[in-house]
């Protein structure tokens, strides 16, 4: 069993603040600094050049996927780590896309992260010759998944309100269809079980910097499932996905096995935070944090339904259409969070109206829910949120 108390102490959490942005970044373990401090001391320090041969550098970023694995619900060598989660989504998307030359849409959601939807329309922008982003309400994918569908990219679970999107079923019907699925796990990744092997997913991109706890920044990393691993073309060959990037060969050759997905040069002492990240998840089991996930998320939104009535639940009420945050709809959303941050309530907003409270077993508790639904409690009852100071825009809300 999963012993919360016990991955509770493995991080730093600042004296003051209840912390429900574990969905945004994740807090720091108190093993990284010692990793990375040594990594920079025992090895940079010490073996500089060497240690890309002494200290395994070379081999972090396959090794850190094989350890992100069990995780998502993966088998061994399928997951590699580097680069960031824009560029691995560029990477599966334009991989999946030279898999079905003879179709010509990329169909994907309205409630889809920007990015992915700026980095589909680039790839789109690049290919020309009719290609096309079709961009459909989340609830009707299933009825635009049709056989002029080269790839479905979606993300698993909504940004702003948490809303799940079946990755078993979409998969399901995008392959009667004859198309590739592209998920990212952005907000699932570390929050739920995503099962990737069994739901038949064909590429899968996350990043470690949320639920997984690695840093800002940390390395992304992607997963293609073991039958297409060795067909598909990375297309961003970068020389480390090389077969021998040592021999400086003018022609590419991709390696074999999930080291084509690599690109460039790992970012190492990133790599070390994400393996101390991921020294708490040795003894979790991803589907007991799901569950405690869903234990707390509706003891949070029963509670809030009492203290704090005027606010409108924007996630689902069923905790199985839901990933592990929960939101709200409010008009005066925005100083209504700094007002809450003030107040030690960490959470975030995302325009135009929603409160987002990431609920993250790993390192909160009941006593954290209920100490936050009492604070916000007062604030909206006295409105003490409707102060200047608490209006003004920051650049990162
Ligand atoms: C957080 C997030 C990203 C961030 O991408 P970066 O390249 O790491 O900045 C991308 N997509 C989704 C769905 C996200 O939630």
């Amino acid at each position: 069993m999963t012993n919360f108390e016990h991955t509770r102490r493995q991080f730093v959490l600042p004296d003051g603040q209840l912390y429900f942005a574990g969905n945004s970044l994740g807090p720091a373990p108190k093993a990284a600094a010692k990793r990375v401090q040594q990594t920079i001391e025992a090895e940079w320090g010490s073996m500089v050049v060497k240690a890309w041969n002494t200290a395994g550098w070379m081999d972090q970023p396959d090794k850190l996927g094989n350890r992100l694995a069990p995780i998502v619900g993966a088998t061994p060598d399928t997951i590699t780590t580097g680069d960031t989660l824009s560029i691995k989504v560029f990477q599966a998307l334009s991989s999946a896309v030279s898999m079905r030359p003879e179709r010509r849409v990329i169909l994907s959601d309205s409630g889809n992260f920007p990015t992915d939807l700026y980095m589909a329309g680039g790839l789109v922008n690049l290919l020309q010759s009719d290609y096309e982003l079709r961009v459909v309400e989340p609830e009707g994918i299933m009825h635009a998944l049709s056989e002029n569908v080269a790839v479905v990219m979606l993300t698993q679970a909504d940004y702003r309100t948490g809303r799940l999107h079946s990755m078993k079923d979409i998969t399901q019907r995008a392959h009667e269809v004859g198309a590739l699925t592209v998920w990212d796990l952005a907000h699932t990744a570390g929050a739920i079980a995503t099962n990737l092997d069994t739901n038949k997913v064909d590429f899968a991109v996350g990043c470690t910097y949320k639920f997984l706890n690695a840093g800002p920044g940390s390395p992304a990393f992607i997963y293609v499932a073991p039958h297409l691993i060795d067909t598909a073309s990375s297309v961003l060959s970068g020389w480390l996905g090389h077969a021998r990037p040592f021999a400086f060969e003018p022609e590419y050759q991709a390696a074999a096995g999930i080291r084509h997905f690599r690109v460039g040069t790992p970012s190492v002492l990133a790599m070390a935070s994400l393996d101390a990240a991921l020294d708490v998840w040795d003894e979790v089991n991803i589907n007991e944090v799901h569950s405690r996930s869903i234990e707390l998320s509706e003891l949070f939104i029963v509670e809030m339904a009492k203290s704090c009535p005027s606010l409108t639940l924007a996630s689902p009420t069923d905790p199985y259409q839901r990933g592990s945050q929960v939101s709200f709809n409010c008009d005066y959303g925005y100083p209504l969070m700094q007002a809450l941050i003030a107040a030690g309530v960490v959470g975030d907003f995302r325009a135009p109206d929603i409160i987002r409270f990431g609920i993250t077993p790993l390192f909160l508790n009941e006593d954290d829910i209920l100490k936050a639904v009492g604070i916000m409690q007062n604030i909206v009852d006295s409105a003490s949120w409707d102060k200047p100071e608490f209006h003004a825009r920051k650049a990162v809300t």
